[in-house]
């Protein structure tokens, strides 16, 4: 009984902290059309729960990059949950987009030298596209299942790499701000663990992937996942704390207030900051192949 009540109360103060969430850092309100980049995984998907529990007008939108049994079982199981919580699910494939598989992408870069990790080529493409169909199907703002795991992680590899402009701008809303080509990114998990959403999915009882995709083995931020889950057993709260210090460090900065020039690509009129943007890039290059 107990822990029956533990477990209610554990889900109703995730819903409580997401709300709160969204809500003090304006990350959309009701009336604005929402869509959840999901993956199949358990982060995503507790988004797409929350946010429709909470009332807001959500759909989902994944992106399917074809690599096998992995994907396909992500794809049935998002199918299976969107259509038991009346979720409308939008799907878009690399294989219909850029003719062919994530894999098959990488080894034609790989022989052209480009020595991007197979996860780097595929968040390049996946958030392309994402910020294509989301203005194409006239979203307001595209949330993300990032949680306080992953941006602690990415405050600390900012650190290490001497990104200061990239660690300001981390928060629960990214992007460029007021531009039609760019749809804003939201973050509802920003300031719930990765722990706390595995159990809610686990109580909720979702269908879905708990592992690691196959193509991400030996991906650098691992390491940095392993070196804060150690601290944090000894010394807990770590990561609240980095997300916090972020925080402050974000607020102490004078803000840029959308005065930020937004370049848009030559070839595909995405927002980006070069004349052509890095999926256009690649796109080319497979063209060219
Ligand atoms: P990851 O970089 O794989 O940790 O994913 C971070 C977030 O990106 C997830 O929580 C999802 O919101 C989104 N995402 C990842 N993979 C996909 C996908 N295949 N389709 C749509 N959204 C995705
Ligand atoms: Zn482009």
């Amino acid at each position: 009984m107990d822990q029956k009540i533990s477990n209610s109360k554990l889900k109703q103060q995730i819903e409580k902290k997401v709300n709160k969430t969204i809500k003090k850092n304006n990350l959309f309100t009701h009336k604005d059309k929402v869509v959840v980049a999901v993956s199949g995984g358990k982060d995503s998907t507790v988004c797409l729960y929350i946010l429709k529990k909470l009332g807001y007008d959500v759909e989902g939108l994944t992106i399917d990059v074809n690599i096998g049994d992995y994907t396909r079982e992500n794809l049935k199981n998002l199918q299976e949950f969107c259509d038991q919580n009346q979720i409308k699910l939008n799907i878009v494939s690399f294989r219909d987009e850029f003719g062919m598989s994530l894999c098959y992408i990488q080894s034609i870069l790989k022989s052209k030298d480009y020595n991007y990790s197979s996860c780097k080529t595929c968040g390049i493409l996946k958030r392309y596209l994402l910020n294509k169909y989301a203005r194409k199907l006239n979203f307001n703002a595209i949330a993300t299942g990032h949680n306080l795991d992953d941006e602690a992680q990415s405050f600390i590899m900012n650190i290490f790499r001497n990104d200061f402009k990239l660690a300001i701008r981390q928060g629960s809303r990214t992007g460029i701000i007021d531009s039609d080509k760019f749809i804003k990114r939201v973050k509802p998990l920003y300031f719930v663990s990765e722990s706390d959403i595995e159990k809610y999915s686990k109580l909720m009882g979702f269908k879905v992937n708990y592992g690691i995709c196959p193509c991400s083995v030996g991906a650098y931020r691992r390491k940095y996942k392993k070196i804060l889950n150690d601290f944090e057993k000894e010394h807990p709260h770590v990561k609240n704390n980095i997300i916090k210090f972020q925080e402050q460090l974000k607020n102490s900065v004078k803000p840029n207030n959308g005065k930020e020039k937004i370049n848009c690509c030559e070839n595909c009129d995405e927002p980006c900051s070069k004349e052509l943007c890095k999926a256009c890039q690649i796109i080319l290059e497979l063209k060219k192949s």
